[in-house]
């Protein structure tokens, strides 16, 4: 029987990030709060024919096209990269693989998507390895220090939930997970924003101030949530994108809790108390043009799908 693997992985956003001084390696050492969405890439993973390597297949239905069309299909997808390193972990050649990716995370719009890939990947390709050559497969402890070293935000796509990320948003604390369901609006913007330009924005604005301690957060509603939320990019980004200020303040005024820069950006995530209103102004976007997704948190880990 030829072995067929289903996975899913979540989106994220960041309802905290904060950002320190630039250090020697060129790198911003982060304190960031991540919640999962359940906004899940779906992977199915089956063996391919002897030699013919890793093929990959994108589609998705909910995304305009051109978020499909960006994603590479060669070997600098992440989930080639860690489809390598989870099989040189284990000694052995990169196994020829059909993936299938439906893609729901826009790309490019600071939401995790090819990290979410990729987690989805490592869970697939850990049972494909139980599976087919009987080896004891990794925990997701272990997955996680193996994806941190190709993607920081591949660990917490492992986790999902609620967690802290620091140094460079990959080292996981996890916290109880919220026991209320939030509704969040997803603004993706047509244009992109270049992540070294906001942080080098951010270096000239010179705000940086000392982190928070996030471990004992107790967040029981939506509206303690929208009242912790700070990104500390968000006057970097807008000083790039200045469209982005007016759409924050629409968003607010049309009945979100809180609006803001999802990490560098240009996605703007808004948090709603209610389901229906926030499908309302999703709705009311897409008909004036502004590709607008809705999502709510908190959502599981990488998983096995049936
Ligand atoms: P993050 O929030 O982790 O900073 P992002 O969500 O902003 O990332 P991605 O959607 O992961 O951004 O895509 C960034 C770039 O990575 C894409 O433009 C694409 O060239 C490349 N990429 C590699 N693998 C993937 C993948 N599986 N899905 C999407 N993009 C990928």
């Amino acid at each position: 029987m030829t072995t067929l693997i289903r996975t899913s992985a979540p989106a994220k956003v960041n309802l905290v990030f904060e950002v320190g001084a630039i250090q020697a390696d060129g790198y911003h050492p982060v304190n960031s709060l991540f919640l999962a969405l359940n906004l899940r890439e779906e992977l199915t993973l089956a063996a391919g024919d002897t030699g013919s390597g890793i093929s990959i297949y994108v589609h998705g239905d909910t995304l305009p096209d051109r978020h499909i069309q960006a994603v590479p299909t060669d070997d600098t997808n992440l989930v080639y990269k860690v489809a390598h390193a989870l099989a040189a972990h284990h000694g052995l050649a990169t196994p020829d693989l059909q993936l299938d990716i439906h893609k729901r995370i826009p790309v490019a719009g600071g939401m995790a998507g090819g990290s979410s890939d990729a987690a989805a990947m490592l869970v697939a390709l850990n049972e494909f390895f139980f599976q087919e050559n009987g080896i004891s497969k990794l925990s997701t402890d272990e997955l996680a220090r193996l994806g941190a070293s190709l993607g920081s935000d591949i660990p917490f796509c492992l986790y999902g939930g609620l967690a802290i990320g620091t140094n460079r948003g990959e080292q996981i604390q996890e916290l109880p997970d919220l026991q209320f369901e939030s509704n969040w609006l997803l603004c993706i913007s047509s244009q992109g924003l270049s992540t070294p330009l906001v942080f080098h924005r951010f270096d000239e604005l010179d705000l940086f101030h000392e982190f928070s301690d996030l471990s004992a957060l107790q967040i029981n509603s939506s509206e303690e949530l929208a009242n912790l939320m700070t990104n500390d990019l968000e006057p970097a980004t807008f000083s790039l994108m200045p469209a982005l200020t007016g759409l924050k303040s629409k968003l607010e005024e049309l009945g979100a809790l809180k609006a803001m820069v999802s990490g560098s950006g240009p996605t703007v995530a808004a948090l709603f108390e209610s389901r229906g209103r926030c499908e309302d102004v999703a709705r009311l976007l897409n008909s004036e043009g502004i590709f607008a997704l809705t999502s709510t948190g908190p959502s599981a880990g990488a998983r096995l799908e049936a």
